[in-house]
């Protein structure tokens, strides 16, 4: 159970009657010490000792704590367990360990190992607090308690002690009420013999055989006055043990950096738990596993962290790429996202164990990135789309005036799209360096750009040439139709062929310059064939249109009866063969129908034939294929027949006409 008195700053870790760590109390307290972003820059000390040996009162007196102190009038025994306290106004934590001694009750021995297990993982100095007449009683509670120490020492730091950076500890013995008959270096040997002998005694590992006691600790001594018969002498030598632990520039330092046992100060309270719950369970306990774990721990945490901030940061951005927006600097912003999550990462991260902190830091990558290659996929799509459209609308543009080159409007077009892509695809790389998996390969999306726009200058060259062609066609047409000989056709599809060998030769010029494939040569001519062809028989459909077709009808059939073989008008008299000139008259007018009828040439030679290919080839101006047999036919018969029936009223007229002419002369 954990206790904390908020006014002192306690935590209070009680392992025996509850069998529960709590990290988050801990967590909490080292966050309102101020300790949490300490890193590596904190220290800690604990205490050990037969109870009632003024263990609190030297630590108050030493780091301005307030652990209780046994109330001399009622002499209690104090709960057994781990207080643990902030020193005041230094970066030290303090842990003072409270139980009855050791040997008495095998509880007690068990709790005696496990706070050795608990104080030996975390603290950098252990101060074995005891009287003086507790000295060389090399059977006495003490004895035991180190032997204990020694033990969980091998288990915890056996391993690693080979490289000899780590897993040191310094050995502060301090001893109480000296009196001064027996000087320091005389109780000072006593027990450093003790201490050998119990090494010794120690049923090592046999890999840890050799092993000697200084190869874990370093030991230092030190002697207090009587509190109460030598109250002022104990106040000055508590306070120069106090210089030890605070001063740096004592040449008696305590706190060595090599003492340290590099848990960052953020990741104790894991580290704490972890340890608790192997001495709970009473499983093998070492550290450099203990490390690890707590490496992964917190490593997935701050990446946690990381990840989290990251994620909110780039939430805004992927509803405008997903609804195909430019996202104008994405790059940049990315960039900026990553390098924080990463710096992050690193400041908390990089003080923990070095091969999970890579590890972790390359899945983290991994993370950042999966979320950051959609976006940049989306920018280069969303870019290609938006750079084709201002492509096709500048080509447009160029082409609006009279006086335009064809190849100029073009090229500016494409060095403009292809810059502009160019440009936005390399502000939205987010990392060229190898250090991700990721690929940030824009080059691919380009060509895919340009293919399309090659396409699309293609498709606007063949539009040109066809508006081009509809153009020259169109008199040729015109006059031909006009005229109505017997060899109309033959003239028409003349103009058209050679109108057609100009536009197809037109292209060929131009598509090499765009490099087209041999393929789409073949496909764009197949459509400017079919388009030429299409052109064509627009302008006939114009030119026999029922109302100019009739028209055309009447001019002839009146040319021929209405006026003479010399061109002037007939007037009619009485005895003139009205009948039979209007029956002549007629009838090679009704011929004209089956001449424009269908496009047939005189000179077989002449007729055209539109390619298969061509007929067959769809693109967006034709869905279904092209069926140019029937293409050829002008008019249908029925439709023959009716501007026939049309004609002949008109005709019909003219004749009633002529008559009614005769007789209004005979009546002058
Ligand atoms: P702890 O149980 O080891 O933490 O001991 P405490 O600090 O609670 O002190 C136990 C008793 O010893 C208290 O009554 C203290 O006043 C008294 N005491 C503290 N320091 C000294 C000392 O240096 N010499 C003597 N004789 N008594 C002390
Ligand atoms: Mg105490």
């Amino acid at each position: 159970m954990t206790k904390r008195n908020s006014r002192t700053g306690f935590v209070h870790l009680h392992w025996i009657q509850a069998n529960v760590f709590y990290r988050q109390e801990l967590t909490t307290q080292i966050e309102r010490w101020g300790l949490q972003d300490a890193g590596f820059n904190y220290n800690i000390v604990a205490v050990f000792g037969s109870q009632s040996t003024g263990k609190s009162t030297l630590l108050n007196r030493l780091f301005g704590t307030t652990f209780g102190v046994m109330d001399e009038t009622k002499r209690q025994q104090t709960t057994k367990g781990i207080w643990m306290c902030r020193g005041k106004d230094m970066n030290i934590m303090v842990m003072d360990v409270e139980g009855t001694d050791g040997r008495e009750r095998g509880e007690d021995q068990d709790f005696e190992r496990k706070s050795a297990l608990f104080s030996l993982a975390s603290s950098e100095v252990l101060i074995i607090n005891l009287w003086e007449h507790q000295v060389g009683l090399y059977q006495g509670a003490n004895m035991g308690l180190l032997k204990t120490v020694f033990e969980v020492n091998l288990g915890l730091f056996g391993k690693k002690a080979q490289d000899g950076t780590s897993g040191r500890t310094m050995l502060l013995f301090v001893i109480r009420d000296h009196i001064g008959t027996t000087p320091l270096a005389n109780l000072q040997a006593t027990l450093t013999a003790d201490l050998q002998r119990i090494w010794e005694s120690l049923s090592k590992p046999a890999e840890l055989q050799d092993r000697q006691l200084s190869d874990y600790f370093d030991l230092a001594f030190t002697a207090l006055p009587h509190k109460i018969l030598a109250a002022d002498r104990f106040e000055t030598e508590t306070r120069n043990l106090r210089g030890r632990f605070v001063d740096k520039t004592n040449p008696e330092y305590l706190f060595k950096p090599l003492y340290h046992k590099r848990i960052p100060a953020d990741g104790v309270a894991f580290y704490m738990e972890n340890i608790w719950e192997q001495v709970q369970t009473n499983k093998d306990l070492d550290l450099p596993t203990q490390q690890e774990l707590l490496a992964q721990f917190r490593c997935d945490e701050i990446s946690a962290g990381a990840l989290a901030e990251f994620n909110e940061q780039a939430k805004p951005q992927k509803r405008p790429i997903e609804a195909g927006k430019v996202v104008e600097g994405l790059g940049g912003m990315m960039r900026s996202w990553r390098v924080m999550a990463l710096e992050r990462y690193d400041r908390d991260a990089s003080r923990y164990h070095q091969g999970v902190y890579k590890r972790k830091r390359a899945d983290l990558i991994a993370s950042l990135d999966g979320t950051l290659s959609p976006l940049f996929l989306g920018q280069l799509k969303n870019l290609h789309k938006a750079c084709l459209g201002s492509f096709k609308k500048d080509i447009l543009d160029g082409l609006k005036g009279e006086e335009y080159n064809f190849a100029d409007v073009v090229s500016k077009a494409k060095a403009k799209c292809e810059t502009r892509f160019t440009e936005g695809a390399k502000e939205s790389v987010v990392d060229d360096s190898a250090e991700g998996a990721t690929e940030w390969n824009w080059e691919e999306e380009l060509e895919l750009l340009k293919e399309e726009c090659r396409k699309d200058e293609t498709k606007k060259m063949v539009n040109a040439i066809e508006r081009n062609f509809k153009k020259q066609i169109s008199e040729p047409v015109e006059l031909a139709l006009n005229k109505a000989t017997p060899n109309m056709w033959d003239m028409v599809l003349k103009a058209f062929q050679e109108t057609l060998d100009k536009a197809e030769a037109m292209y060929l010029n131009k598509a090499t310059s765009f490099n087209c494939t041999e393929e789409e040569n073949t496909l764009s001519i197949a459509a400017l064939r079919r388009r030429a062809w299409q052109a064509l028989r627009t302008k006939i459909d114009e030119q026999t249109s029922d109302s100019v077709f009739v028209g055309r009808l009447r001019a002839h059939f009146e040319e021929r009866f209405r006026y003479d073989e010399q061109g002037v008008p007939r007037v009619w008299k009485p005895e003139d063969d009205i009948d039979g000139a209007f029956k002549k008259a007629k009838e090679q007018t009704l011929e004209l129908i089956p001449l424009y009828s269908k496009i047939v040439p005189v000179d077989s030679s002449m007729a055209y034939t539109l390619p298969s290919d061509a007929a067959s080839s769809t693109d967006s101006t034709m869905e279904d294929a092209f069926d140019f047999e029937s293409s050829l036919v002008v008019f249908s018969e029925t439709k023959a027949l009716d501007l026939a029936a049309k004609f002949r009223k008109d005709a019909d007229l003219a004749y009633v006409e002529a008559k009614r002419s005769t007789v209004s002369s005979v009546a002058q």
